[in-house]
């Protein structure tokens, strides 16, 4: 049983007001042994909870063993296409949502466990979660934030002290996970599966209200909803492209409607830069691979477009077309997106014409020349020739018609090109680690990627690509 603390978070609910046929209200299942293994104190601050209070039950309260007395643990519905398969219903799983709190900044924010128990939604699953993928997303989730990237975030990581049963005998963990929301494409896909139109509708204005307020006061908000989603998605898939970075499950129950980075799983930075570059060990069409994820993102959004037919117009026909209208933009808004990222990555204040083929043309050469996707960035910060003197003559040519000094331009670009990404095998030798009980290197690399545009000499190691034998070529879901 799940015991009650006398300890509350501040809980403001609203996903918990919405019907009941959007959730399984229920608690977490216990575990044998909690124990603590990273608690976010400077994100437990910003969300306003009193980490004095907190900290010393933050491995029972983050384990779900002992409830907040103002927690209402909850597992929400969701549907999904998983590499284009429907299936209609997905849904936690294997995650509890404790409640929302309103943070210091003003935003509602949602406090989930992951790994937590089994739920209604568990199918054939155990609801728990191995300690590697848990420290994979603590680890991947904190880089994104420290990289300006919006991102769902770690908030606290337990061990359960129950092993769990995946290819091989792992230790079992708990994540504690931050978001703007959990309202994934699915959610809405869930909806209109069962051709609920009134579900969908109060799923759309519950996310309009929590999450693109303006758009209440619009003359179509339906419509707008989907342009201002699809907006958020070209941005966050371009900021993704613009650091190597590699979601890998692009499932649309693993797009969150709020646009920030959610579930990561087989995730991967690259090293050596290709554009078709794939790591998930279950994606073997390459359907989520490195330069599809604008096209995924389009199909996603247009799965997402479809949940929001009814809303938009009650002729279908005219919906359509109106819908259709609007995912036209997509693909120019990812564009833009794109140029808005890359060109400070070069140094670039001003937008000229052939902005786009410069980019193309040095992604192409890093391409030709297996270059180091985050050190070639790097070192153009410091104009330093990496193999690809042809290009530089360009870019030289270029940054003539731009105004900043050197010195300037250099600084600038160092904001924006990171020293340190949570390169794959680092990931693998922390993890590696941790299973066998040794902390101390997943501690090591969280304090390397707290400010990974700030070059220090004591983590240059952190900055290298890995050697031959270290190289990752796969990862795994883990699940
Ligand atoms: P994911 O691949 O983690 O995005 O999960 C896809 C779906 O499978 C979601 O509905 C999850 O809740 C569910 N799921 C994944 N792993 C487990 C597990 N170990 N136990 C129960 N459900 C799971
Ligand atoms: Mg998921």
């Amino acid at each position: 049983m799940t015991s009650a603390i006398d300890i509350k978070l501040g809980f403001d609910n609203s996903f918990a007001s919405l019907p009941d046929r959007f959730y399984a209200r229920l608690a977490p299942t216990p575990v044998r042994e909690p124990r603590l293994i990273a608690f976010n104190r400077a994100l437990a601050a910003d969300l306003g909870l009193d980490v004095a209070a907190i900290e010393p039950h933050a491995a029972a309260l983050f384990s779900g063993n002992t409830l907040a007395a103002d927690a209402a643990p909850l597992a929400q519905a969701y549907a999904g296409h998983q590499f284009g398969h429907f299936v209609p219903q997905l849904g936690d799983g294997r995650a509890h949502l404790l409640g929302e709190v309103i943070d210091r900044a003003g935003r509602r924010r949602d406090i989930q466990l992951k790994g937590s128990g089994q739920t209604p939604f568990s199918r054939r699953g155990d609801g728990r979660a191995a300690l590697g993928p848990v420290l994979r997303e603590y680890i991947v989730g904190e880089a994104m934030h420290a990289f300006g990237i919006p991102t769902t975030r770690a908030l606290a990581a337990v061990l359960s002290g129950e092993a769990v049963f995946r290819d091989e005998i792992l230790p079992g963990a708990i994540l504690t996970r931050v978001a703007a929301s959990h309202i994934r494409v699915g959610t809405f896909q869930y909806y209109a599966a069962r051709r609920d139109v009134d579900g969908a509708r109060l799923l759309a204005d519950h996310v309009i209200a929590r999450h693109y307020p303006d758009l209440a006061k619009a003359d179509q908000p339906y419509l707008a909803l989907l342009d201002a989603v699809a907006a958020r998605q070209a941005a966050l898939i371009a900021a993704w492209m613009s650091i190597g970075f590699i979601h890998g499950v692009m499932n649309t129950d693993n797009m969150a409607v709020s646009g920030e980075t959610i579930d990561y799983g087989p995730c991967a930075f690259m090293d050596a830069f290709d554009p078709n570059k794939v790591f998930s060990s279950i994606d073997q069409n390459g359907r989520y691979a490195f330069s599809n994820q604008p096209t995924i993102a389009g199909w996603n959004l247009t799965r997402f477009a479809e949940t929001l037919l009814p809303l938009i117009d009650a002729d279908s026909k005219q919906a359509v077309a109106a819908a259709t209208e609007v995912m036209k933009r997509f693909t120019p808004q990812f564009d833009q997106a794109w140029l808005t990222r890359m060109r400070p990555k070069l140094g670039l204040t001003t937008a000229e014409d052939g902005d786009a083929e410069l980019i193309g043309e040095l992604l192409d050469a890093m391409h030709a020349s297996h270059a180091d996707f985050t050190l070639t960035f790097r070192h153009l910060c410091e104009d330093a020739s990496y193999a690809l003197e042809g290009w530089m003559a360009k870019w030289r040519a270029r940054l003539a018609r731009e105004g900043a000094t050197p010195a300037t331009r250099a600084e600038a670009m160092r904001r924006v090109n990171p020293a340190y990404i949570p390169r794959n095998h680092r990931i693998e030798q922390a993890i590696a680690a941790a299973v066998a009980g040794d902390f101390g290197p997943f501690d090591m690399l969280m304090r390397v990627l707290a400010a990974p545009f700030d070059a220090r000499a004591e983590f240059a190691a952190y900055a290298e690509p890995p050697q031959p034998k270290e190289i990752v070529t796969r990862t795994f879901c883990g699940t």
